[in-house]
């Protein structure tokens, strides 16, 4: 080991890369590596090229001999760009689910400062130079009026002035900047801006409660807004529980605005941004503070400014979608996860494959902060940590002026009449809404014309050319899409076989939509779905058309669950139960209990009570009768049950390593190899590797391995062992795989 470099000490570099560990680099000549904190960003030669990367660790023995070792090209920041508690929640996320922690550190930071943008938003200044103010002096630019005004305003201001001052005082002042500019008279520079606090701390203080223009809290509110709000300073983790519209968002906002009124800044996580516009317009109003908004409809440029706003302090609540669980927030009091059950808080596709809804629990552990979990239908893990004391539950019963809890029932598909998926029961209670009048809620959770398209002759379906999958009919747009690959055909009028006629079989919205324009042609329909509000606008407008009263049918998507009231709505009707009974994905049946419970919760408006119904071939089926008996408590309880009797999760951890190659049982041949490098600890079992159950999908073929065991400690000490293994292997094959942890689709 060469002294030189150990008297040194190394620089642990963490870079946007698929590598397991840090990079050594020495410091650049002449600086201490304790001159360079953890955080701060570092251009580093990387090969031939160069990148940019952040520095995790420093170390007095670098991993590679001391000849390797490069210096840092350059250090970007003077302070560290993410602090130290958002470092750990970081780190924990890279340990936890096994994933680069350069390529975790990159999903934390917007764009460009992952290019090396500075991290604090910049202000335009200009300043006089020595030279502009000799030219001053000896009034050399007497000749031109507007450039001597702009000298003088600025060599009156040794500090300088912005260009905001500049627009204030000197009108179309720019063109007098740039001949100035060039004459070397004046200087442009860029200053970062420094924390917002104080003027947003005094502001916040007068909104301390948040009440301005709120209801008065019912007995259940105000109690959880007080048990939350003792719980201030250590960490506690809540679950609130209340049907839509029981008054979850008015708790939230209380807490809030305590937490902002002591100086506290908070983070609230919701599904989906775009879904819920209202949401965001309610925070605004209630809270004094700026709130910055983090989704993924943002431009770069948009992300950039509110993260920098966030860190600055300026805006002291965040409310955004699944990776603002890592925004920047110095002082974070509070963490609100709305709809926790929501599988769009998981990171489904790319990258490292989180649960925001569990980082927002280890980040209110790491920083001594409630968060609290809401939702009308609790995630099953999230009922048996409520069990096992883990969590601490409230509970808000519908509000007096609410309407009553749905009537659920059930509609057997075998013993009725039915047209285009609709039966006769459900078409007349549909007419005994509607002459109310009621508004009704048709659910289906399909969207497009058909999802089949069939000859008539020979029984030939137009199948996707990438996919194990069959094209969904678009009758609006005369397509054939692949819901799966995005693959788009035109819709042919003839069979593609044998040229004899084709018809589409089967329902989803824009077929439920054509059928109840026929049957209701005095009622005004709109559809909800992503062909139909592929755009906000579009959403605003169906959202409120449902409001107004305007429209009396909405038909729907799962998009239809997603944090609206509709008040108007007296009937609700689920058109097809049955996909999520008989899935292979052990957590099918809990997604079908929320989406119905959800579904229903649109219905009824003050004392009336509104009316479901489920459509379903198997109206004897366990889930749907504890469902009905029990509503969402009782199916949590049978289902808790089963998933104990199986060892799934709560009751035991899951990862699965998924694979897909191009080649037909390549990725089965790799999890196979995977399988036998595994050290045999007995403490884990593999369960595979199986084809995906869509085996080909976007002409790729899919398997995985499944890896189980009771507890997390064995399961992670495993993998620790067993991924660089995998590792090596991959390297030498065309495979792409992941490994997910704690997976909410295994399908
Ligand atoms: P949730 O988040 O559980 O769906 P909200 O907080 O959005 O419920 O409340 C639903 C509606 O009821 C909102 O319009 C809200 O302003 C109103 N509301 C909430 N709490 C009360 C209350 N205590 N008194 C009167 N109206 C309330
Ligand atoms: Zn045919
Ligand atoms: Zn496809």
């Amino acid at each position: 080991m060469d002294n030189a470099a150990l008297a040194l000490g190394v620089l642990r570099v963490a870079i946007d890369a698929p590598l397991r560990s840090p990079f050594d680099y020495l410091p650049p000549p002449g600086v201490a590596p304790a001159e360079v904190p953890l955080g701060v960003r570092v251009r580093v030669p990387v090969g031939r090229r160069e990148a940019i990367g952040m520095v995790v660790d420093h170390a007095d023995t670098p991993s590679v001999s001391a000849a390797a070792l490069k210096p840092v090209h350059q250090v970007i920041d003077a302070a560290p760009v993410l602090d130290s508690a958002l470092m750990q929640l970081l780190r924990w996320t890279a340990d936890y689910y096994h994933h680069p922690l350069g390529e975790v550190i990159a999903a934390a930071l917007p764009k460009a400062l992952r290019a090396g943008a500075p991290a604090a938003a910049q202000v335009e200044c200009w300043r006089a130079s020595v030279a502009g103010r000799q030219a001053l002096a000896v009034d050399a630019a007497r000749r031109a009026p507007r450039q001597q005004a702009l000298l003088a305003l600025l060599a009156a201001e040794p500090a300088g002035l912005t260009s905001a001052d500049l627009t204030a005082q000197l009108p179309r002042w720019r063109d007098a900047a740039s001949a100035l500019l060039a004459r070397g008279w004046i200087e442009r520079l860029e200053v970062g801006v420094t924390t917002g606090a104080q003027s947003c701390g005094s502001r916040a203080v007068a909104a301390a409660g948040g009440e301005r223009g709120a209801p008065a809290l019912s007995d259940a509110q105000s109690s959880a807004v007080a048990q939350i709000d003792a719980s201030a300073g250590s960490y506690a983790a809540w679950v609130l529980q209340g049907a839509t519209g029981s008054g979850k968002t008015e708790v939230y906002l209380r807490c809030a605005a305590r937490t902002l009124a002591r100086g506290g800044s908070v983070l609230v996580l919701v599904p989906e941004i775009g879904l819920t516009p209202q949401l965001v317009q309610r925070f605004r109003e209630r809270l004094d503070v700026d709130i910055a908004v983090l989704h993924s409809g943002l431009s770069d440029a948009e992300r950039l400014a509110a993260w920098r706003a966030a860190r600055a302090g300026q805006a002291r609540a965040v409310l955004g979608t699944r990776s603002a669980v890592f925004a920047p927030l110095p002082q974070l009091g509070l963490i609100v996860v709305d709809e926790e059950h929501d599988s769009s808080y998981k990171q489904h596709d790319g990258g490292c494959r989180y649960s925001a809804r569990d980082l927002a629990l280890v980040r209110a552990q790491q920083a001594g902060i409630p968060v609290v979990l809401g939702s009308a239908t609790p995630a099953l893990e999230t009922l048996q940590n409520l069990i096992d004391a883990r969590y601490r539950g409230l509970a808000l019963p519908r509000r007096e002026d609410q309407a009553l809890a749905p009537r659920l029932a059930l509609i057997d598909l075998r013993a009725h009449t039915v047209r285009q998926g609709l039966s006769t029961p459900v078409i007349d209670a549909m007419r005994r809404h509607l002459s109310v009048p009621g508004q009704v809620l048709v659910f289906i959770n399909r969207r497009g014309y058909a999802p089949t398209l069939l000859c008539t002759a020979c029984g030939w379906i137009a199948p996707c050319h990438a996919c194990d999958a069959r094209l969904t009919v678009h009758r609006a747009s005369d397509q054939l899409r692949c819901h799966h690959c995005g693959a788009v055909e035109a819709l042919p009028e003839r069979c593609l076989r044998c040229g004899f006629a084709v018809k589409p079989v089967g329902q989803g919205t824009e077929r439920v939509e054509e059928t109840l324009r026929e049957l209701f042609p005095e009622q005004a329909l709109i559809r909800l779905d992503r062909d139909s509000a592929s755009r906000p606008e579009q959403l605003e407008a169906i959202i409120g058309s449902v409001l107004s009263g305007e429209a009396r049918i909405l038909v729907g998507t799962q998009m239809v669950t997603k944090g609206h009231h509709f008040p108007g709505i007296s009937l609700v009707v689920v058109l097809n139960a049955d996909q999520g009974l008989f899935s292979t994905d052990f957590r099918a049946a809990e997604r079908l209990a929320q989406t119905i419970v959800q579904v229903a919760g649109r219905a009824g408006r003050e004392r009336n009570r509104g009316e479901v119904l489920i459509q379903t071939q198997y109206p004897e089926h366990p889930l749907l009768q504890s469902l009905l008996s029990g509503g969402y408590p009782g199916f949590a309880a049978t289902a808790l049950i089963e998933r104990r009797a199986a060892h799934w999760p709560p009751f035991g951890r899951l990862a699965v390593l998924r694979a897909s190659t191009r080649s037909r049982g390549g990725a089965l041949e790799f999890l196979a190899a995977a399988r036998k490098l595994s050290p045999d600890t007995g403490a884990v079992r593999l369960l595979g590797p199986v084809a995906a159950a869509m085996a080909r999908r976007a002409d790729r073929y899919h398997a995985q391995l499944l890896i189980e065991s009771a507890d997390r400690g064995p399961l992670h000490r495993f993998i620790d062992d067993w991924l660089p293994q995998v590792e090596a292997l991959a390297r030498a094959q065309r495979v792409r795989y992941a490994l997910d942890v704690d997976p909410v689709d295994i399908q």
